[in-house]
């Protein structure tokens, strides 16, 4: 889905009244007029006024010139503070009995104690990995007895994306309709072109463009030693358009424009193609029966016995329904717990790397064993089930 870069707004549910004469003035007209196009059957009324008073906003990022333009709390003033700080200071102060409480974080920063206190959630986040945490630590947050959903502990995800003009909204009932991971395929795939391709073998616009911006940038250094491309700086985009039009020349390779260059140096998530068709076509989203984040069933894994585990961490990261992104991989092995892989701890990847070329047997590991894999993509630890085939 799509770049927002709209803060994260929750909701704690509602404060005290504060009413005086003539305060829902201008909304009544809004609201209760029917106008010359609206529909017949149209009948006006005040309910689309919420009345969510307290309201905590989490965001990572500080304002940036470019967002003037679409992030209206923010002025040319509140440059270089942090977004979730003027946006609410903004509404606080604009909105007399609204209490807005900021966190200058990252939503990962935040637990589950911080997040079970709302009564719902609102997401525009600018990644799938990111939305497939907050989906992943609600899902987290369900109550079972007995197998049943205790329907009280599921808070609503409303999750949004927009770039350019198109856009997408859904709401989520964690536990009860399709979640994030149920329609990962939905995601176009993320594409990482190999080195070889982009240095000396260039085919699309977009290895022209990648190749500028990942080693020409770092070895012509045009805007002095160390400075850092800012996908936001237009000056910065420009000159990888330029250059990419240059070696887009020279391989006859067309395509390149300021747009898509910009795209590929920001990584910006398209949005998924079919995303207008099925809001047009009011098409529900089906929850996946066995879907590794909301089906409560641990996912089997089927692998020969002579399986390398490199095998197992290929098919966690590249599984269409899984997509994970640096996955370490325990199991318990004789009754100890044993990490086979880690890639984010450099010292621990050195050491568990060569268990990479050992088959599933060498590891010890059995068939019926459970492997506990833990990614970014969630904030819980995922089970599977390895099952051996012959
Ligand atoms: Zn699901």
């Amino acid at each position: 889905m799509a770049d927002t870069d709209e803060p994260m707004v929750v909701d704690g549910g509602s404060g005290h009244a504060c009413e005086w004469e003539g305060r829902w003035n201008h909304i009544k007209k809004f609201l209760e007029r029917s106008g010359p196009f609206t529909h017949p059957d149209f009948e006006p009324s005040t309910e689309a006024l919420s009345g969510i008073r307290n309201i905590h906003v989490v965001d990572m990022d500080t304002i940036d010139v470019s967002n003037l333009n679409r992030q209206f709390l923010f002025r040319p003033k509140d440059v270089g503070r942090p977004k979730a700080d003027v946006a609410a200071d903004f509404i606080n102060s604009r909105i007399p009995g609204c209490c807005v409480v900021p966190h200058f974080k990252k939503i990962q920063d935040l637990d589950e104690t911080f997040y079970r206190q709302f009564h719902i959630i609102v997401c525009g986040l600018d990644s799938v990995v990111a939305r497939r945490w907050m989906n992943g630590m609600l899902l987290s947050l369900l109550v079972y007895e007995d197998g049943v959903l205790d329907p009280g502990s599921i808070i609503p995800l409303i999750d949004g994306g927009t770039e350019g003009f198109k856009g997408n909204a859904r709401v989520i009932f964690p536990g009860m309709t399709a979640c994030i991971d149920c329609t990962l395929e939905l995601y176009p795939p993320q594409i990482n072109f190999p080195m070889c391709t982009i240095a000396s073998m260039p085919r699309l616009p977009e290895h022209c463009i990648e190749y500028v911006w990942m080693l020409l940038w770092p070895k012509e250094s045009p805007f002095g030693a160390g400075v850092a491309l800012d996908g936001d700086d237009p000056e910065h985009i420009q000159w990888v358009y330029q250059r990419s039009l240059e070696r887009a020349a020279e391989f006859n390779i067309t395509g390149v424009t300021y747009r898509l260059s910009q795209g590929v140096v920001k990584r910006i998530i398209p949005a998924v193609a079919s995303t207008n068709a099925v809001i047009a076509g009011k098409l529900q989203n089906e929850r996946f029966e066995n879907c590794s984040a909301c089906s409560q069933i641990p996912m089997d894994l089927h692998f020969a016995p002579s399986s390398k585990l490199q095998d197992v961490l290929d098919y966690l990261t590249t599984s269409a329904s899984l997509q994970m992104k640096s996955p370490a991989i325990t199991a318990t092995v004789e009754g100890k717990n044993k990490t086979l892989y880690l890639q984010s701890v450099a010292s621990i990847e050195q050491r568990t790397r060569p268990n990479l070329s050992k088959t599933l047997k060498e590891l010890g590991l059995t068939g019926g064993q459970e492997l506990a894999v833990a990614d970014v993509t969630t904030p819980q630890t995922m089970l599977f089930r390895l099952c051996f085939t012959s």
